[in-house]
């Protein structure tokens, strides 16, 4: 048994993810809430990118 890093649960089997510089194991619940952050940030970069104009004016 391993206890997660994020939630502290303890399973059988943890995930390495790398979150920013470090790595941090978690289990398949957080795994799955980390993707979608993940996803939701780079959606939100992305929506940054178009509002800051890349068609100009
Ligand atoms: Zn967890």
């Amino acid at each position: 048994m391993a206890e997660c890093q994020k939630c502290g649960e303890e399973v059988e089997e943890l995930y390495r993810v790398k979150v920013g510089t470090r790595r941090v194991q978690m289990c398949e619940d957080c795994l799955e809430l980390h993707k979608e952050e993940q996803a939701i940030a780079a959606e939100a970069e992305g929506a940054m990118q178009d509002m800051m104009g890349y068609k100009g004016r």
